[in-house]
């Protein structure tokens, strides 16, 4: 096992036992380049990354490391390196998967230019694509979309629950048309960035360009689109978006972790356009399809596994695919380190920890008040509390937008929490910091580092 790929197996450990947006956030972009007589070097992107992952990660990745080397660290340091000039050899620890780099900030391409910002991770195809009862379906309208863009079902919005596959289609669909059309004029991006983008373009009184980039395309892919609900502006922005494709024909391809009916504070008129052309689920796949993934897998890292270690594998981990992979890296990095082959027992030691940690995960509305009143300085009897004063109205607004954004709760239950409000103060608490959000960035941080609290405390 060589530097890098320790790296690799720390990333698929951490990725499995914190939030996606944490995850994606601190470890984005970050390598290794050096490990060696009990001491690691690791290379993140900016000052801000590296106070946070001293800070808060600091503990996770050395225990990390030492469950992976079977060694103790004695010291572990960062490094801040701009990506562009990241050495080679650190840079390699990037899978494709966890390096986001942000495109360039170049000015939008000319239209009818093919390329531009969009990043398609090469190893999203449908080649690799295993098709199980979950997905026969999502698969088959993908297909379909590829055959004919703009034509057979348009929009596709697929959706379900994490790790079950929709990025992978989504870009599958994508990669296929550049390959076959290369003049097709592709976009691919997280509703999040489609949002970060317009407002930018707002701030930059700049908005020709974010249309230009948005709308002179041939195949839309917005990727988690359940991110634009409560952004007012974004979705109107996104509704003109739609209309104006959708006019010319042009495919759009959505995914989402619910159906378009279940989206909280998604205009209507967004809501009728998504079910327009075809809906289509993905659900988790049967034993027999995870042995079947596992088994790819395994070939595309060339790595054996004997078929009862496969389905002992596929047995414990049920419900998201991204585990199934995480645990596979995980068996993979053990036993080459090792150098020993998995056995039962081995393969469980691994893999109870791991589901252990899966299960901490949980929040509850508890902790979202605990450190939102943490942060504020305030104690939590305030916040349940009748006082209108700004100074406790505020955070209790954020605790409301928090336990609807977090834990999808109702907004009778939201009130009931905070001390028997009524659920439409709920609801416009909610809206109102969603909103807010948007344009605000210190709060939108303020609100980073609150998730970072209770979700490491969870
Ligand atoms: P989602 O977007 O639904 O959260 P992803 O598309 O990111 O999930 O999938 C998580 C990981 O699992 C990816 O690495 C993806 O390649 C893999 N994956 C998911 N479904 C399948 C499948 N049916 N066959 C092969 N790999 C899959
Ligand atoms: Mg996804």
């Amino acid at each position: 096992m060589n530097t890098t790929d320790i790296w690799q197996a720390v990333l698929a450990e951490l990725e499995l036992s914190i939030s996606k947006p944490n995850f994606v956030t601190w470890f984005k972009n970050t390598g290794i380049l050096n490990y060696q007589d009990n001491q690691a070097e690791l290379c993140v992107p900016s000052a801000f990354n590296k106070a946070w992952l001293e800070k808060k990660y600091h503990h996770m990745i050395v225990q990390s490391m030492e469950r992976i080397t079977g060694k103790p660290i004695k010291k572990l340091e960062y490094k801040i390196y701009n990506i562009k000039n990241m050495p080679a050899a650190a840079a390699g620890a990037l899978r494709a998967e966890y390096s986001f780099q942000t495109p360039l900030e170049t000015p939008a391409p000319p239209t009818g230019q093919s390329g531009g910002e969009f990043i398609l991770n090469p190893k999203y195809i449908f080649d690799n694509f295993v098709v199980g009862s979950g997905t026969e379906l999502a698969f088959a309208a993908a297909q379909a979309v590829v055959r004919k863009p703009g034509e057979s079902y348009n929009p596709l919005f697929i959706y379900g629950g994490v790790g079950l596959g929709k990025t992978h289609l989504l870009q599958a669909i994508g990669n296929h048309i550049l390959k076959n059309a290369p003049h097709f004029n592709v976009m691919y991006a997280s509703a999040e960035k489609f949002s970060n983008d317009y407002i930018s373009s707002v701030r930059e009184g700049n908005a020709k360009n974010f249309q230009n980039r948005y709308r002179n395309i041939d195949l839309l892919l917005i990727d988690d689109i359940q991110f634009i609900s409560g952004k007012d502006k974004t979705q109107e922005s996104f509704f003109h978006t739609f209309n104006e494709l959708h006019q010319q024909n042009k495919q759009v391809v959505m995914t989402s972790d619910r159906p378009p009916k279940a989206i909280p504070a998604l205009e209507d008129r967004l809501k009728s356009r998504f079910e327009w052309g075809m809906i289509v689920d993905v659900a988790p796949p049967d034993l027999e399809t995870r042995i079947a993934i596992l088994q790819k897998k395994c070939a595309e890292k060339n790595y054996a596994l004997t078929e009862d270690i496969l389905r002992l594998v596929a047995t414990i981990i049920q419900k998201n695919i991204r585990e199934l992979e995480g645990a596979l890296n995980k068996i993979m990095a053990f036993h080459q380190l090792k150098n020993t082959e998995p056995t039962p027992d081995s393969v469980k030691n691994l893999l109870a920890s791991m589901e252990a940690r899966l299960m901490q995960r949980s929040v509850t509305p508890q902790q979202i008040i605990d450190a939102v009143c943490a942060y504020y300085g305030i104690a939590s009897g305030d916040i349940l509390g009748q006082s209108r004063e700004k100074r406790f109205s505020a955070p209790r607004q954020i605790i409301m937008h928090l336990m609807r954004s977090e834990l999808n709760m109702s907004y009778p239950a939201i009130g009931d929490e905070l001390g028997g409000r009524d659920h439409t103060t709920a609801m416009h608490a909610d809206k109102l910091i969603g909103k807010k959000t948007e344009n605000d960035l210190r709060l939108k941080q303020e609100m980073e580092f609150i998730k970072q609290k209770f979700y490491v405390s969870a």
